[in-house]
């Protein structure tokens, strides 16, 4: 084996071994916390997971992680108490944290209610980016000590892969304590929301948050400003959430108001390729997904991974309606 391929294949490894490792640190707002954590679930489990899973079981993109192709996905079935959990609290906080929103039915009028499920979301969100830059470093500084390149000599695309997610990871706890104050405070409304009830069963369930701003523009913006994106049903009905600080309502509504003005198939068929194109963290019911045609699971499989590489891709197909 030549001494490059010998490099790339410890580096390889190194990378591997680092992603299978959790990160856990309880994200508590109100103290430091240093107990273990558990596998918090960031979609309401004992109502919601509870109504979409069949044999406890979810249906989730699963991403593989083969680094001589392309990046790759797979719908798959993943146990109820694996989907869409993270290790970012310890038991006692999660309980303590979500309990309003994990006994109580979803009640649109509960300011405390819309905020722990947006605060939820965020949460989930700054563990993965945390986890994901600590992944990066470590195997940046495992790979230098094993004489894999030289740190003083670095090129700098590779100074940019290792130091964007960290500089990433810097704005999102930025981000994160503005709700972690409002919690603090009991400040709910300073989070503004537009909730909607459609009058349809709901298939899925999304905990997420994107930023349609830099997504489109494109460029680097030294403020992000997010969308919670929360989609859930409700007995027979389907809610959608979205929730911004107040003081990105002026720039980030029109975004919102795309989905809230839409209505019937086209509101729906609008949401699924707004789930699709923004967010990993979703979850579909396997009775709902096991009717879809191989041709229709392609199309959703294709569209999901030309927008990993290209957010703003676009076209029409009537197979990527998720409802
Ligand atoms: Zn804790």
């Amino acid at each position: 084996m030549s001494k490059d391929k010998k490099v790339m294949n410890e580096l390889k490894s190194l990378i591997y071994t680092q992603l299978s490792k959790k990160y856990n640190k309880c994200l508590w707002p109100k103290s430091d916390c240093t107990k273990d954590c558990i596998n918090a679930h960031s979609i309401q489990n004992s109502q919601i997971l509870d109504q979409l899973a069949s044999n406890n079981h979810l249906i989730m993109a699963v991403h593989r992680l083969n680094l001589d192709t392309e990046p790759e996905i797979e719908f798959n079935e993943v146990g109820r108490n694996k989907a869409t959990t993270f290790t970012g609290l310890c038991g006692e906080h999660d309980s303590q944290l979500f309990r309003p929103i994990d006994v109580n039915q979803f009640d649109s009028s509960n300011e405390e209610q819309k905020f722990l499920i947006a605060y939820r979301s965020v949460l989930r969100e700054l563990h993965t980016r945390i986890k994901s830059a600590r992944d990066l470093q470590t195997t940046y500084q495992k790979s230098a000590e094993a004489g894999m390149w030289d740190s003083k000599n670095m090129d700098e695309p590779f100074w940019k892969a290792a130091t964007r997610p960290i500089i990433n990871a810097i704005n999102w706890y930025q981000y994160k304590q503005n709700y972690d104050n409002i919690y603090n405070s009991n400040s709910f409304t300073e989070i503004e929301h537009e909730c909607i009830r459609i009058e349809r069963n709901c298939p899925l369930a999304v905990s997420s948050l994107f930023d349609p701003i830099k997504s489109i523009i494109g460029v680097e913006i030294p403020e992000q400003k997010f969308i919670v994106f929360n989609v859930f049903p409700q007995k027979k009905d389907t809610i959608i959430l979205l929730s911004y600080l107040g003081d990105h309502q002026k720039d980030l509504r029109p975004y919102a108001d795309e989905i809230i003005n839409a209505s019937g198939e086209y509101q729906l068929y609008l949401l699924s390729k707004t789930i699709l194109r923004y967010c990993e963290n979703f979850v579909i019911s396997p009775d709902h997904f096991n009717l879809f045609s191989q041709q229709k699971i392609d199309a959703i499989k294709n569209f999901y991974l030309a927008t990993v590489t290209q957010i703003d891709i676009d076209h029409n197909d009537k197979n990527l309606m998720l409802f």
